[in-house]
């Protein structure tokens, strides 16, 4: 066993959070709660970033990064020393807050049974599945659809492992403007794995059959990349079901991991990321230095003025969002960026099925900062005007958790709205 502690000091509260944990065991969640903190003031915020930059993620975790006067934003606590220290350092300076989960194992425990009831279901979207198991969908889709599908490879993880993506296009002799989704560049947000490769079942099932299916593959081409980073996904299937981060090993540091959300070289290590290793949003040792983002960066810089769009997928909290991230800054898009973003929040919610609202704005407007992101560095490097990122379901009943049976509304929904984001772009100016 190892164990080290963290000391961080609140005007007269002393926050003491010791870690003990054997490397490579089983993560568990007994007794750890999710708190729902509603920040009032610029002090409150104050309290709570620092919190978010200093902690260790074993003691303190934050689910969402709204960080704004009067927006909620979910925290994991852990039972020992974190949950009583916490809530007792936000009670002494007057933050209100109220527990969403009471105990997280048991919400764990709820999605594995319902994955271990669905085994025999008719839809491949009724429950969660491995990275195995997308790949091995991927290739039969690839195989399937030989016209129109090719599966190909970006490059290799931390680990090793291959980075999968698949291009779908009508025209290969003839390409088309690109359109570029990623899913899962957080291991823990499991419907946006499924909702990349529900996006990939539809793109390639409903071409006869769907007419806006039909118009999207006439104005576009589009790359769908469902695992971004995959060791981080296979760690939370094996070890972890809260890892966020990859799972680099940092030098000096115990704690693994960098925010591959963090990491890309456009406002690289400025506000809205931490240089703390052991934080959920650490940017890593330099801009750009993780193998995944580095794969993907140079697959989209190959791809030059083709293209056009980007959408960056994650979960959870309903909203879609354009750069800038790092900095309040106006967009000088912006208008345009809330033209088409309306109407894919409109298409979410009349066509979506489930009448689901989404909140829609520049991230910076709706967000607490966050630099070094994949929009901002796709939209500022890169030149794609049409660069968003989205946050799926929910607002934070299940959060990460989501049960599989809310997997295809939430995947169909979405895909309303990026069809939308699609035929509403200005491929010509
Ligand atoms: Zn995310």
């Amino acid at each position: 066993m190892r164990s080290h502690c963290v000391y961080l000091a609140f005007g007269s509260v002393l926050l003491v959070t010791c870690l003990a944990k054997e490397i490579d065991t089983k993560q568990f969640y007994f007794g750890h709660k999710v708190i729902r903190v509603f920040p009032a003031t610029q002090a409150h915020l104050n309290v709570l970033v620092t919190l978010q930059n200093q902690f260790n993620n074993e003691a303190l975790d934050f689910w969402t990064q709204t960080l704004l006067e009067g927006a909620p934003v979910d925290i994991r606590l852990s039972p020992v020393n974190s949950y009583e220290n916490i809530t007792a350092l936000l009670t002494s300076y007057g933050i209100e807050f109220r527990v969403q989960i009471p105990n997280l194992q048991s919400v764990i425990d709820q999605q594995n049974g319902n994955q271990r009831g669905k085994r025999e279901t008719s839809s491949w979207f009724d429950r969660y599945h491995s990275l195995d198991e997308i790949f091995s969908q991927l290739r039969e889709t690839a195989a399937l659809n030989k016209e129109r599908v090719r599966i190909f490879t970006f490059g290799k993880s931390y680990e090793g492992r291959q980075l999968f993506g698949v291009e779908i296009q009508t025209t290969p002799q003839d390409a088309k403007p690109l359109v570029f989704i990623n899913c899962g560049i957080h291991a823990r947000e499991w419907v946006t794995p499924a909702t990349c490769m529900y996006l990939i079942h539809q793109l390639t099932s409903q071409y006869q059959d769907d007419v806006t299916v039909q118009e999207v593959l006439n104005r576009v081409d589009v790359v769908i990349m469902p695992v971004f980073n995959v060791d981080g996904y296979v760690y939370t299937w094996k070890k972890d079901r809260m890892w966020r981060k990859n799972r680099s090993l940092n030098p000096g540091s115990k704690c693994v991991g960098t925010d591959l959300n963090r990491n890309w070289g456009f406002g690289w290590g400025e506000t809205g990321a931490s240089g703390h290793p052991c934080s959920e949003i650490y940017h890593g040792r330099a801009a750009m230095s993780e193998r995944e983002v580095q794969s993907v960066a140079n697959f989209l810089q190959s791809q030059g003025h083709r293209l056009v769009g980007y959408l960056d997928i994650h979960s959870y909290s309903q909203i879609l969002m354009f750069p800038w991230g790092y900095t309040k800054r106006r967009n000088k898009d912006y208008e345009e960026l809330m033209r088409v973003g309306q109407a894919a929040v409109d298409a979410i919610k009349t066509r979506g099925g489930d009448n689901t609202s989404y909140t829609l704005g520049q991230a910076s407007d709706i967000m607490y900062l966050e630099s070094g992101t994949t929009k901002d560095y796709i939209y500022g490097h890169l030149n794609v005007r049409y660069a968003f990122s989205m946050e799926l379901r929910d607002t934070g009943k299940y959060g990460f958790l989501l049960p599989s049976h809310l997997i295809e509304p939430t995947a169909k929904e979405a895909f309303e709205g990026i069809k939308a984001i699609i035929l509403n772009m200005k491929l010509n100016d």
